[in-house]
């Protein structure tokens, strides 16, 4: 059968029922691990700077995407604070069932960097919530943090 062909008829399709024993583990990438061991470690954000393109990547990145310089290990830190970029409301779970209480998604900008974030919004009603509206995150207390995005609980408004 040629590549472009295809395939008319499903019994034609070759396949072996049965299961297939898949482990996997999912990574942040060496950037990403940076950005969550000092969020772990020492509950702050970091970047990171590109000075030849006058960039700061947040969250960081190992690479620069415009020049492909290396990058890794260029970390700056980045303060906690942000200002909505946009939000929405969701009413409803992954699995399609309506949530008990609304939750709020941002996607949140960071000062002095050239990215942001999603994270939920807490501590504040939709309908007190706008665009520009300058949000600080609230981690977890130390000991509970795990060195993942659900360190960061959400973003409350200033
Ligand atoms: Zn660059």
């Amino acid at each position: 059968m040629a590549l472009i062909e295809r395939l008319q008829n499903r019994p034609d399709a070759t396949y072996w029922p049965g299961k297939i024993p898949m482990t996997y583990i999912y990574t942040a990438g060496r950037a990403g691990e940076a950005f969550f061991k000092k969020l772990r470690d020492s509950g702050k954000f970091i970047g990171a700077r590109c000075e030849d393109c006058d960039l700061t990547y947040f969250p960081p990145r190992i690479f620069c995407e415009c020049c492909f310089n290396r990058i890794e290990g260029n970390w700056v830190n980045v303060k906690n604070r942000g200002v909505v970029h946009t939000l929405t409301i969701c009413h409803e779970t992954y699995d399609d069932k309506p949530k008990e209480t609304p939750s709020i998604v941002a996607f949140i900008r960071f000062e002095d960097t050239d990215g942001g974030m999603f994270h939920r919004l807490g501590d504040v009603d939709y309908e007190d919530c706008y665009i520009g509206m300058p949000v600080e995150a609230v981690l977890k207390p130390k000991t509970q943090r795990k060195g993942g995005i659900l360190d960061i609980k959400h973003f409350r408004p200033l």
